[in-house]
């Protein structure tokens, strides 16, 4: 009960300060957000929620970054957090992923309810404005002895994960399995168009399959338990046969049959499959300069002079981009990566970077106006800045490591 207060008492503070109403999102902080979709995508969910949390102090009435930031939260283990995001989203636009919403608070009080009380909204109104401030300091004090007693069961909890029933995992890898068999053909159907519903659904339900393809790698290792991947496994396959009815609604009964372009971002190889997911980006390394294509998170990471992450086999020189590979199907590949990610700086082929971005693009290079085309990216000034970017993060996580061993650990 006394978090729910607690809760209630920022969403008021919040609704009393703020704004309602959403404008069209700045450069700047769609670039922050595309910055916080990657490292979410990558699983780095503490940079992600970081990132998510900057924008939405940044737009503070648009409900897409709270959306965002809940979802990190929620991925670290920070229901209230979490909690507190999703109903900022509420506040500012009630109609706004009200269904995903509602559904991912049900599955959070599933994972938390046993903590909480069952006090409504009005009630932690009344006691707000009654005991204002003095409360709010008793109630910090008690979060604070919670939080450590939370972290020594999460530890407990963790430990006991890695016992996930060998028959329930592998009844999850089926579940997966078939999930991906589902995600590929609407990937091949994004080639009749891109509509925005259906690539938020598609990437809802990948950002899922892949987060409990990582959990089933190692199981237990992150300490999810059986219910939780059992929640993300329900979550994907709702939003996996909602995205299958609108590709079928919106392209036509045979919009799952047949294959797109073989076409990849030329960093991260995600498929291609439209002309206007395409991106025309001029990349200079030693002095010469190519066109890649690449997919909007790219060209977007690309603009703000930070190089992407590269996908490919092998080790130092003998390293091979993923287009060099003829079997290589990005398809495929988006939903059961085989490759690994590396700086795309460190990539110098000895043929130069033009006959591998043929490779990649397939024919879609050479046809003029099929992309839209956006700034250059100097590969050697980027290995600079990724360097830089590289030291500050290894320090920051170092320290984050440091405090988070001392109090704020988060059970997952
Ligand atoms: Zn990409």
């Amino acid at each position: 009960m006394i978090r729910r207060v607690l809760l209630a008492c920022a969403c008021l503070l919040i609704w009393a300060v703020s704004p309602v109403g959403a404008a069209e999102p700045s450069p700047q902080a769609l670039s922050i957000y595309e910055d916080g979709k990657r490292a979410y995508d990558a699983g780095d969910y503490t940079t992600a929620s970081r990132r998510f949390s900057e924008v939405s102090k940044l737009e503070p009435e648009n409900p897409r970054w709270h959306y965002n930031l809940g979802l990190a939260r929620r991925q670290l283990g920070q229901y209230a957090g979490a909690e507190a995001a999703f109903r900022r989203v509420a506040a500012l636009d009630p109609e706004y992923k009200k269904a995903e919403i509602a559904q991912k608070l049900a599955h959070m009080e599933d994972d938390a309810g046993s903590e909480r009380g069952r006090s409504g909204h009005d009630d932690a109104r009344v006691f707000f404005y009654a005991f204002g401030g003095i409360v709010l300091a008793i109630i910090a004090g008690v979060l604070i002895v919670r939080r450590r007693r939370r972290q020594r069961v999460a530890a407990h909890a963790s430990k006991a994960a890695l016992k996930i029933d060998p028959q329930l995992l592998r009844a999850f890898s089926a579940r997966l399995d078939a999930l991906r068999e589902r995600l590929v053909p609407i990937e091949h159907a994004m080639r009749f168009g891109e509509d925005a519903d259906l690539r938020r659904e598609l990437e809802c339900a990948t950002d899922l399959e892949l987060a409990v393809a990582r959990s089933l790698a190692v199981p237990g290792a992150d300490g999810m338990s059986a219910s939780r991947l059992a929640a993300r496994l329900d979550e994907a396959e709702a939003l996996a046969a909602g995205a299958r009815q609108r590709a079928l609604a919106g392209f036509g009964p045979h919009a799952l049959e047949g294959q797109g372009e073989r076409v990849g971002c030329w960093f991260c190889a995600r498929p291609l499959a439209n002309a206007e997911f395409r991106r025309r980006l001029p990349l200079t390394v030693g002095g010469r300069t190519s066109e890649v294509l690449a997919c909007p998170p790219c060209a977007e990471q690309a603009a703000r002079g930070i190089a992407p992450e590269l996908r490919g086999r092998g080790e130092g020189a003998g390293f091979q981009h993923w287009s060099e590979d003829g079997n290589f199907d990005p398809y495929a590949e988006r939903h059961r990566p085989s490759t690994r990610q590396v700086p795309s700086w460190d990539f110098r082929p000895a043929q130069g970077i033009a006959p591998i971005a043929r490779l990649a693009a397939g024919g879609a290079l050479a046809a003029a106006g099929t992309a839209a085309v956006v700034s250059l990216l100097d590969l050697d000034a980027a290995r600079e800045t990724g360097l830089a970017q590289q030291a500050a993060s290894a320090a920051a996580r170092h320290a984050r490591n440091e405090r988070s061993d001392s109090i704020f650990r988060d059970h997952s």
